[in-house]
């Protein structure tokens, strides 16, 4: 068990560092486009700073090289000053004199915000000059930052091996969240994947093949086990080396008992022309871009029956709108089937936000590649160099 900040005693007046994950979009004037990652992190904070800690803030936001003013974290700070009246100071520093005074200063409950980690190249390289700095800052480190969690980087896993370290609230809900629904998962367990990288993903359906009831498949994924079944795919995106162990993957599942479900039907552009069409076959010059009305049916009638969901990829390019439609079905089953519901990676979560049913998920993970460690039952670098109790 990883010790968690409910762990911690007597931390008023102690510097606690505490690493978020405020990477949110900004637009070019600052302002704060989707504060859901803000949000995520407000339990933590709150408590922490309610129990009197002097608490030093930090983050990345985007991929800058260097500094880069449309980076910044103010704009962050500000949204924080308005949660926690007068009690939030930011620095325009990331390590430093600067912030060693600002540190200094800080009296019990006050909350000081350090500027974009990601200014200093030290924080990607987890550099042990950049690490040192940062970790003589504080007397304790606290990450809940789950979005980073698979990283190993300065503010995560280097500053975790140098001082006494405990899990927030977001990454514990994340691991116990991810921890019971395969330990203990609610049948039917109906597993859906779908996204464009096959590659990565053959490793998140092991996992779940001997959990899981029912496998759905869509997506760009579906067609490298279409054309490992023998189908002709047209040109839709498959992964040619990758149809040994999907072939695999279809036989294991046939041998346990597991149903996998593949598209029967599709939304295709055929490419010259430009034109979209409705079909069951592909051919040559037709690329198929979403899953058709039957498949869908086929898959919204089995997501109903379900008493448990995770789900990871759209099952069609849901960017483009004529290929969204497949996505926002299978959005809508999720949320109407009553099942205990994960949804976990980063266009999932989009598709699922913007099929207006986010309210009716019960867990959507905060962490992209993060999330998809997890399912993979992965471990993560920054969570295993956290103090157990
Ligand atoms: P997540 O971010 O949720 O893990 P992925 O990044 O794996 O999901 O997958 C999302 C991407 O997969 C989207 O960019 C989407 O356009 C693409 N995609 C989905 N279906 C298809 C398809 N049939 N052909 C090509 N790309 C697809
Ligand atoms: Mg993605």
């Amino acid at each position: 068990m990883k010790r968690t900040i409910r762990d911690l005693k007597n931390i008023k007046g102690k510097r606690i560092l505490l690493r978020c994950d405020f990477n949110v979009p900004l637009d070019n004037y600052g302002d704060i486009l989707d504060d859901t990652r803000i949000v995520a992190e407000l339990p933590t904070i709150a408590y922490l700073n309610q129990k009197g800690a002097k608490l030093i803030v930090c983050s990345h936001l985007g991929r800058p090289k260097g500094f880069d003013k449309y980076l910044s974290l103010f704009p962050v700070a500000v949204y924080l000053m308005k949660h926690f009246p007068n009690k939030v100071k930011f620095c325009s520093k990331v390590v430093g004199p600067e912030v060693d005074n600002a540190v200094e200063k800080l009296n019990d409950g006050e909350i000081l915000v350090l500027e974009n980690l990601r200014f200093n190249e030290g924080e990607e390289l987890n550099s042990p000059a950049f690490v040192s700095k940062l970790a003589k800052l504080a007397d304790i480190y606290v990450d809940d930052a789950f979005g980073v969690t698979h990283r190993k980087h300065a503010s995560n896993y280097g500053v975790a091996l140098k001082l006494p370290s405990a899990i927030g609230f977001l990454i514990e809900k994340e691991l116990l969240t991810f921890q019971q629904a395969f330990e203990q998962p609610k049948h039917p367990f109906v597993a859906i994947f779908g996204g464009a990288k096959v590659a990565d993903k053959l490793s998140l359906i092991n996992n779940v093949m001997d959990k899981a009831d029912t496998i759905i498949i869509g997506g760009g994924m579906a067609y490298t086990f279409l054309q490992a079944m023998g189908q002709n795919i047209g040109d839709s995106i498959v992964a040619l080396d990758k149809i040994e162990e999907a072939k695999n993957v279809l036989k294991n599942a046939k041998e346990k008992g597991i149903k996998i479900l593949l598209p029967i039907d599709h939304v295709a552009l055929i490419k010259d022309k430009d034109k979209v069409i409705k079909t069951t076959g592909l051919e040559k010059g037709m690329v198929g871009l979403d899953i058709g009305r039957k498949s869908a049916k086929l898959f919204v009638d089995e997501i109903l029956k379900a008493q448990q969901i995770i789900w990871n990829g759209p099952v069609g390019k849901y960017e483009d709108k004529r290929f969204k439609n497949g996505t926002i079905k299978i959005a809508k089953a999720v949320a109407k089937s009553g099942a205990y519901s994960i949804v976990g990676g980063g266009d999932s979560v989009s598709a699922v936000n913007a099929s207006g049913v986010a309210d009716q998920i019960n867990h959507l993970s905060t962490g992209g590649g993060a999330s998809l460690k997890l399912m993979e039952g992965k471990i993560l670098p920054a969570i295993e160099v956290i103090d157990t109790l």
